[in-house]
């Protein structure tokens, strides 16, 4: 009996195929290349109409592909086309999912060419006027905007958020290394004592060769042991400390279970603006800035039905840098134009044009840091974690060519000295085995493998003899605490003895705008004249000044949590001054 059902069973799948129904309807599986791993895909349909799209299956980056995630099964079967728009700022996953319901239908003998025309364009919907109003406006959820929400609602204020992207967390959903601090209790409970806020200010300073504004920098340094215990406050710990690139003191700090720290604190952050109540308007980008006798008290905004006025006592820039805005880059420095950028598409510098729209001095806008190790076929940053854990820098001969942990500016330069212009990141299993992200960009094929430094070499077309010697060396010198050929001093815990072995080609890509709009101390935008704009205030990697000529590792997350903080707190107690202040 059992043999006769699996009879009819199988004839049944011959003849429609793997759930293919009488109908003609299938109900089949696809799988795509997402950002970290396959992105499996079940999909209902017929040869005319796409039923039903489930996501099965997928690791995708929370906040960022989690959205295409989310929102594209539900439009694809909405518009019956696979030809829609994927979600902005998550092509990768968007692709993935397309790509997996093309292989699904495919295998069902279905056509998937009738789901590639494009769903008719809806007629332009006409934006209605609205006003709407609060204490304080902050235009942009990054790291820096979120920071400030919290911070100004803690204070009192009544904040709304603009968001121009679908989804929260601009570039600083990217950072993966840590955030600097000094002077912390986790350095403490460490044993570090050698790593204080002055050695901070100095590390900072000489990182970014000293065209830093030191008022800037040293309120980062003293206020950030108190901003890690505000992210503790708020449930967001940062417990682990490591050496950051550039420096062999120990203020990097990051979260207990080794996540990246970005998506980590974008994360607890929006958790934390969601239980106080803020509002945030995703999708809603901010144009212009509202002026009254000199003073800021709004913006005006747009989303895809409305034209907003938005009137607020004060208002806060969080609007990131430039580092996807050739145009106006490549203003200052044309040498970029066809470079690759490791920054979301959201980062135009809305804020510091719609500042400078209003009389606001900016400052080092030439400064655009190129980060070293950026995998060019899809821009993927390869952390500095992986050389701070112990990796190395190789050329296409085989050999090193810097101290791998230099500055980021200083690495990036001797890169582009050597053969084509690139290089391999070299690691083993032991790092893979301690580091996620090492895992993920092996899982998304960024890696060749090898299991013996010949075999590594051979499959990057390295002279292996010359490989050879070069990790013998390199072994030695972790072994022996020096680096006698380049003089890094740091990332040497552990050496790349254990196989399989590892390599990435990598080269320099966009990573940061160190300028920006002025502020001083307080976050006040600064005029043309030097004077302080009431009302307005900036934060994040929309300002200039903390990171003069080169960033460190580490500090972008701690300018934006220290300044987003500063901000918050400022920007309310003027919003509530100004709200009390008796009509004249
Ligand atoms: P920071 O680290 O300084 O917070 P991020 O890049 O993390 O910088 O965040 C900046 C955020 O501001 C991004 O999410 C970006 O999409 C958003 N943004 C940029 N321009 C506008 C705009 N005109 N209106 C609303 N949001 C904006």
């Amino acid at each position: 009996m059992k043999k006769a059902l699996a009879l009819i069973l199988v004839l049944t799948m011959l003849t429609f195929g793997a759930g293919l129904a009488e109908d003609g309807k299938i109900t089949a599986t696809g799988t795509g290349k997402g950002i970290d791993g396959d992105v499996v895909v079940q999909v209902t349909a017929d040869a005319t109409t796409i039923y039903d799209v489930q996501v099965l299956e997928q690791n995708e980056t929370p906040g960022i592909g989690s959205v295409a995630v989310e929102k594209l099964p539900g439009a694809i079967v909405e518009a019956n086309s696979i030809a829609v728009d994927g979600i902005s700022g998550a092509t990768v996953t968007s692709d993935a999912i397309k790509t997996a319901i093309r292989q699904a239908l495919t295998d069902s003998g279905i056509d998937p060419a009738p789901f590639e025309v494009a769903p008719a364009e809806a007629a332009p919907v006409e934006r209605t006027p609205e006003t709407l109003e609060c204490d304080v406006v902050i235009v942009g959820a990054g790291g820096a905007g979120l920071t400030a929400a919290v911070r100004a609602t803690q204070a009192g204020a009544k904040v709304l958020v603009l968001e121009k992207m679908p989804f929260v967390g601009g570039n600083s959903l990217k950072a993966s290394g840590g955030m600097n601090c000094a002077g912390t209790k986790f350095q403490a409970a460490a044993g570090i004592t050698d790593s204080g806020v002055r050695e901070f200010v100095e590390d900072t300073m000489n990182g970014g060769h000293f065209l830093n504004d030191l008022g800037l920098v040293a309120t980062m340094a003293i206020n950030s042991a108190e901003a890690v215990e505000w992210l503790e406050s708020i449930g967001a710990p940062l417990p682990k400390v490591a050496a950051t690139g550039g420096t062999v003191h120990k203020y990097l700090h990051s979260p207990e279970d080794g996540s990246p720290v970005g998506s980590y604190l974008v994360a607890k952050l929006s958790e934390e603006a969601e239980k106080q109540g803020i509002e945030i308007m995703l999708n809603t980008t901010a144009t212009e800035i509202l002026m009254d006798n000199g003073a800021a008290v709004g913006v005006k905004a747009e989303d895809a039905q409305h034209d907003y006025t938005i009137n607020a006592k004060a208002v806060i820039l969080a609007t990131g840098g430039f580092g996807a805005n050739f145009e106006l880059m490549c203003s200052f420095n044309p040498s970029l134009a066809n470079a690759v950028t490791t920054n979301h598409p959201g980062a135009t510098g809305d804020g510091i044009l719609m500042a400078e729209a209003v009389g606001a001095a900016t400052v080092d806008m030439d400064q655009i840091q190129l980060h070293p190790t950026v995998y060019q076929a899809t821009s993927m940053l390869v952390s500095e974690k992986m050389r701070s854990l112990g990796s190395i820098l190789v050329n296409q001969e085989g050999r090193r060519f810097t101290n791998d942990l230099a500055t980021r500016d200083a690495v990036s330069a001797a890169e582009l000295q050597q053969t084509g212009g690139y290089a391999y990141i070299i690691f083993d299993q032991n790092l893979v085995d301690n580091n996620k992200s090492a895992r993920e960009y092996i899982a998304n094929g960024m890696a060749v493998q090898g299991d013996t430094y010949e075999a590594l070499a051979e499959a990057i077309g390295v002279d292996p003899a010359t490989f050879v010697e070069t990790m013998n060396t390199w072994n030695a010198a972790v072994a022996s605490g020096v680096d006698a050929e380049f003089g890094r001093n740091n990332g040497m815990d552990a050496d790349l003895s254990t196989p399989p072995f590892y390599a990435i080609q990598i080269a320099p890509g966009i990573h940061h705008t160190m300028g920006g709009i002025k502020i001083d101390t307080e976050t006040h935008v600064i005029s043309t004249e030097g004077k302080v704009i009431p009302g307005l205030f900036a934060a994040g990697e929309t300002t200039g000044g903390v990171h003069g000529g080169n960033r460190i590792g580490g500090n972008a997350v701690c300018d934006f949590v220290v300044f987003g903080r500063i901000a918050g707190a400022n920007a309310a107690e003027y919003a509530l001054e100004e709200a009390l202040e008796p009509a004249a």
